[in-house]
């Protein structure tokens, strides 16, 4: 039923344009803009959803640069079943304790009922890490690093949203084991390093980089890092990916060991060291949070370097009068600036269909998000001149036919950063910090996320989230003005504004215990 609700939600895909407005009806908005632009198409099993190709050839640009850096590090592609039985899923308590509820079951084949039921791996931990005790005999063999690209399935009962929570979702997972908690805990930070430039250099999405409190840290692990980003329409943080440091919880439920080789030659019995693990995705969330930050108006607006369109080329200027040679001329000179770009390794298309307006195929192309638009008209062919126009700011500019070659490919690289510059700014802009209890629900209604000296307790943060709740009692409660509490989204590593915290002096904003370090709190995804 809910699966035909959003289906129903979304319909109108026939229709070109974005009615809904981002600021007034964000959700239709979102819906819109996926559909419309060709990149996502409802499906009928709840939470699940169609990716198209302009939409996959975003996941296939962070691919390949992720892939590409892992593979300079030395982690190696292998790919293990999806199936995992039911004894080995349940070999680490607190991981399964975390999972558990949203864990898919197979349990049939056609009418007759599986003896026993199998599990559809939500991450692959218990599914790889018996064949690691098997395939780890000493110390030689580590670090062992290892990387997946796959789905996984987690069955999950919260509001599903296409791209940022999906009941199934395309990522890769990274699975390493190292001999000391040094060795896991540099490849964590390196990984995570990986996920920032994701987001920011591919997507142009800033992010803070940080830890998880021990609450929201990976079920079973040991510490969790993570990329926050934040959607400002709604003024909800979102976990843009993370990674994991398992420590050696994993290797002692799963007896993954080698003997240590720092024994002394006389002391017999060499000594047996459980190794450290790490584990890392990052999943096609990054599609959405990218459509919610840069998104507009008109629909997508697509960074530069992940757009499989950077240029489109349209001829303009043939009315009824022209001549069939007229039009000719004009796409020739199309397809001439086409070649061009090509050669200077620019993304560039023609968009010569002649049963469409100029006016139409703007339309088409903004709504699915082209960094630029070159317009080629009768009078720029004769001063071998086009225009360009920019998706991100709407400003254009002529550029000679004989400049394409270096022109193009610096203008894009100018929108790639203005449009990091203007989200950075913009999210520098929502992060308060915030020194008195008062002023905390406040300014998270104020559509921002708050920086606090905290005191890193369980308890506090669960106080944080009842009390930052019901604040909101009585007020409209729609998307907008969100009454859900606030979660600890991170403790930064780098404090994005100036702040210090006297050890034994400054106080918990929240509770009157000693802050420890401050800490990142938002509404969220
Ligand atoms: P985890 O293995 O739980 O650390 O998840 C890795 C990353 O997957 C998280 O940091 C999220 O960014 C992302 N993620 C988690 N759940 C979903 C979901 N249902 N759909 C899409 N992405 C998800």
């Amino acid at each position: 039923k809910q699966a035909k609700a959003e289906a129903e939600e979304a319909t109108g895909t026939a229709k070109i344009g974005v009615e809904a407005k981002k600021e007034s009806d964000f959700p239709k908005w979102y819906q819109q803009v996926l559909t419309r632009s060709d990149m996502l198409e409802y499906y009928d099993v709840s939470g699940c959803y169609i990716i198209r190709p302009w939409a996959y050839n975003i996941w296939k640009e962070i691919t390949a640069f992720f892939d590409g850096a892992i593979t300079e590090m030395g982690v190696e592609d292998a790919y293990f079943p999806m199936f995992v039985s039911q004894r080995v899923l349940e070999r680490e308590k607190d991981h399964i304790e975390g999972f558990a509820p949203e864990v898919a079951w197979v349990t049939k084949a056609g009418s007759s009922d599986l003896e026993e039921p199998v599990a559809i791996r939500p991450t692959s931990e218990t599914v790889m890490y018996p064949y690691y005790a098997k395939w780890i005999r000493s110390h030689r063999d580590l670090p062992l690093r290892l990387n997946q690209w796959c789905s996984v399935v987690r069955w999950e009962f919260k509001h599903p949203q296409p791209f940022l929570r999906t009941r199934e979702f395309l990522w890769q997972e990274g699975h390493t084991a190292h001999l000391t908690k040094e060795g896991a805990g540099e490849e964590v930070y390196e990984i995570l390093d990986l996920y920032r430039q994701v987001y920011e250099d591919l997507l142009a999405v800033p992010v803070i980089k940080g830890i998880k409190s021990e609450k929201e840290k990976f079920a079973g692990g040991l510490y969790t890092t993570t990329c926050e980003a934040f959607i400002p329409t709604t003024g909800r943080g979102i976990q843009g990916a993370t990674s994991h440091c398992l420590g050696q919880n994993f290797a002692k439920m799963f007896n993954i060991v080698v003997e240590d080789p720092n024994t002394p030659a006389d002391a017999g019995e060499p000594e047996k060291l459980f190794v450290w693990q790490n584990s890392w995705g990052i999943t096609t969330r990054t599609i959405g949070v990218m459509v919610m930050v840069h998104g507009d108006d008109k629909g997508l607006v697509l960074p530069p370097r992940v757009a499989s369109v950077q240029v489109i080329v349209v001829p303009c200027g043939i009315t009824a009068r022209s001549t069939e040679e007229d039009r000719k001329r004009i796409n020739a000179g199309v397809e001439e600036v086409v070649r061009t770009l090509k050669r200077a390794g620019v993304r560039a298309r023609s968009d010569v269909r002649d049963n469409y307006t100029p006016g139409y195929k703007f339309n088409h192309w903004e709504l699915r998000g082209v960094p630029i638009r070159l317009e080629v008209g009768p009078k720029d062919l004769e001063k071998r001149s086009t225009m360009s126009v920019r998706r991100d700011n709407g400003s254009k500019a002529a550029i000679a036919m004989d400049d394409l070659q270096t022109a193009v490919p610096a203008l894009l690289r100018t929108i790639q950063d203005d449009m990091f510059a203007r989200a950075k700014a913009t999210f520098n802009q929502h992060v308060c910090r915030v020194e008195k209890w008062d002023d905390f629900v406040p300014t998270l209604n104020g559509k921002n996320l708050v920086l606090i000296p905290w005191c890193e307790r369980e308890e506090c943060e669960d106080s944080i989230k009842e009390r930052s709740a019901r604040a909101d009692e009585g007020e409209e409660q729609d998307e907008r003005a969100p009454s859900m509490g606030a979660k600890s989204l991170c403790i930064p590593l780098e404090l994005p504004q100036d702040g210090t915290i006297v050890p034994g002096e400054t106080k918990c904003v929240a509770c009157d215990h000693h802050a420890k370090r401050y800490a990142l709190f938002g509404r969220s995804y």
